[in-house]
């Protein structure tokens, strides 16, 4: 059906541009989130939350010269991306977008495709280049600069086909099954160490149990 939200796309063609980041941290958390539409808590990310809440009522305000957007709209028609901007800095007329994140600086630059995708939609909505960007790292309050070059953009545009695929296919990618599921709130869902016949057994026991069994 066509979107109304973006004209000229079909809805299951619409990707967010936070799906980017779960993408390139585990395609299969991706999948549980964006076509399984799981989500679940854990102490990640409600971190996370907290962070975010402190950027995610929309405004704009001046600071030294800068205008500053706050929890900004963003799209992109070439694309078929939506979502919304943490923090935009217009330094002049050029855009500067700011992710925030709670904890320190990681080892994996997931982060990255979704700051990269954030600024291709700006680009596109204010016909500026949008050179480089910041993850800011709640917890040691500092930032980190990333440069929106062309190899980056690359895996942007490759991981949008990826994700658009997954949403087509309804298929959910195999378990990453490493230390990255240390962290994932979405291990219960997931089973990752489960293959997939029985995870499915185990998600309809878990549905049809009676209530009140634990
Ligand atoms: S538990 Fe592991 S495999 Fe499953 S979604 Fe999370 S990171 Fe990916």
């Amino acid at each position: 059906m066509e979107s109304t939200i973006l004209p000229g796309w079909d809805d299951r063609d619409i990707v967010m541009v936070s799906a980017l980041e779960h993408y390139a941290y585990c395609p299969r958390q991706c999948a549980l989130i964006h076509v399984e539409q799981t989500f679940t808590e854990n102490m990640y990310t409600l971190k996370g939350r907290f962070v975010h809440n402190l950027v995610d009522v929309e405004g704009m305000e001046m600071e030294g010269g800068v205008r500053i957007e706050r929890a900004l709209p963003i799209w992109s028609l070439r694309l078929g991306l939506i979502g919304k901007a943490d923090v935009v800095e217009f330094h002049g007329n050029v855009p500067y977008p700011v992710e925030y994140k709670h904890g320190p600086r990681r080892k994996h630059r997931h982060d990255d495709l979704q700051i990269c995708a954030q600024a291709m939609c700006l680009e596109e909505m204010t016909g500026k280049q949008v050179p480089r960007g910041a993850i800011y790292h709640h917890l040691s309050h500092r930032r980190r600069e990333v440069t929106f070059d062309s190899h980056l953009r690359e895996q942007v545009e490759a991981a949008i086909i990826q994700i658009r695929m997954m949403q087509h296919s309804n298929i959910l990618p195999p378990p990453a099954a490493d230390e990255r599921c240390r962290g994932c709130s979405l291990q219960d869902s997931c089973l990752p160490e489960i293959k997939e016949k029985g995870r499915l057994r185990m998600l309809l026991r878990e549905l049809f149990k009676p209530e009140g069994d634990t």
